[in-house]
């Protein structure tokens, strides 16, 4: 085994950024090469309560327009933007309101 573990790059890329990550991977036959690293995917977060939206992969964001638009989306009002449980107290919230108003409205009539 040589001694010598220097690496280079293997693209034109040279500067040592956030997006130009690398790690040293020792090949079958021995090598010592450096492999670039994709960034970190973090995924869709609801955006109510930021909570992670289950039922979505992580990607990076071009990944998403080269998977299925069913992969990338939760089948319901608001799926792959809002949680579960932030689109219930929204339908819940919505449905109280209405009730709210016919209630006025049979209030107002019984009145007069
Ligand atoms: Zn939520």
């Amino acid at each position: 085994m040589p001694s010598n573990n220097r690496v280079t790059y293997r693209r034109k890329h040279t500067y040592n950024t956030k997006s130009n990550r690398t790690k040293l991977v020792r090949t079958p036959g021995n090598r010592l090469v450096m492999q670039h690293i994709k960034k970190q995917a973090k995924g869709p977060k609801c955006g109510d309560c930021g909570d992670k939206l289950n039922g979505i992969p992580a990607l990076r964001p071009v990944e998403y327009s080269r998977i299925a638009r069913a992969r990338r989306t939760v089948a319901r009002a608001y799926g792959g933007s809002r949680c579960f449980g932030c689109v219930r107290t929204r339908i819940v919230r919505a449905f109280l309101i209405e009730e709210q108003k016919i209630v006025k409205k049979v209030l107002k009539a019984s009145q007069k």
